[in-house]
């Protein structure tokens, strides 16, 4: 079965692409958290961090040029955001095909509450 990200990427399901290219898909999110909440996704699928190989470093290392790149569409490059990976039960992980968020267009405040 194809993730619900594999699907975007296929142009299967609908989504607010922002960039595409032949490894890496870039989309909103559909339930965005900051005014810019964005999802950096390799077309393959590579369910969480924990499945990244040697084969996936330049794939890995693409998602940050982009990641770059969008943020400066954006506009959010000078004004600074937040990039985010979450893997597995504890960082609430929902979709498992790997992707990096990009947060930012307001103070973020904290990385993470101490509790
Ligand atoms: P994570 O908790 O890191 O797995 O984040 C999954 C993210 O995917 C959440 O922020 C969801 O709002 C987002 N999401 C789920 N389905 C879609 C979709 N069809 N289009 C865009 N974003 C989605």
């Amino acid at each position: 079965m194809p993730t619900i990200f594999s699907k975007i990427i296929s142009g299967e399901i609908p989504a607010d692409i922002v960039y595409q290219d032949d490894q890496v898909t870039a989309f909103r999110d559909v339930d965005p958290k900051a005014p810019v909440h964005i999802l950096i996704v390799p077309n393959k699928e590579i369910p969480t961090v924990n499945d990244v190989t040697p084969d996936d470093e330049q794939t890995i290392g693409h998602m940050f040029v982009v990641a770059k790149l969008v943020a400066e569409k954006e506009g959010v490059a000078q004004s600074g955001y937040r990039l985010m990976l979450n893997c597995n039960r504890d960082a609430n992980q929902e979709v498992f095909h790997l992707h990096m968020h990009l947060f930012g267009g307001r103070p973020l405040g904290p990385m993470l509450v101490r509790k």
